[in-house]
């Protein structure tokens, strides 16, 4: 009974994290800090709750200082097709870069079509 309750718990978690990041997109070209603080918010849920934050948005946190990032507003987004094919997810507020390869990884694809 309890474990069941413990799922539930965390489903309802999810739901309202995958809430809190579909209205950071939203707000996010309008009002950064607002994008920013659900973005925050979804994160720190995830963490406390344990429950996982949807693959389609994980490339969005940066690893460094774990804001969430919008592209084209907090985060440079770059392909180079040298060699391995990737992304390069640079953070503007702490300068972190990252390298997502996007020709196995279908969540990378998705983000280079944004
Ligand atoms: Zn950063």
């Amino acid at each position: 009974m309890r474990r069941k309750a413990k799922e539930r718990e965390k489903d309802l978690a999810k739901q309202r994290i995958t809430r809190l990041l579909r209205l950071a997109d939203e707000v996010y070209p309008s009002e950064p800090e607002l994008g920013l603080r659900y973005g925050e918010l979804a994160r720190r849920l995830a963490l406390r709750t344990k429950a996982r934050i949807p693959e389609q948005w994980k490339w969005r946190y940066c690893r460094r200082c774990g804001s969430f990032l919008y592209p084209g507003i907090s985060a440079d987004i770059r392909t180079r097709d040298r060699r391995l094919p990737h992304l390069v997810i640079r953070c503007q507020l702490c300068g972190e870069m990252r390298r997502i390869p996007y020709l196995r990884e279908k969540r990378a694809k998705r983000a280079a079509s944004r």
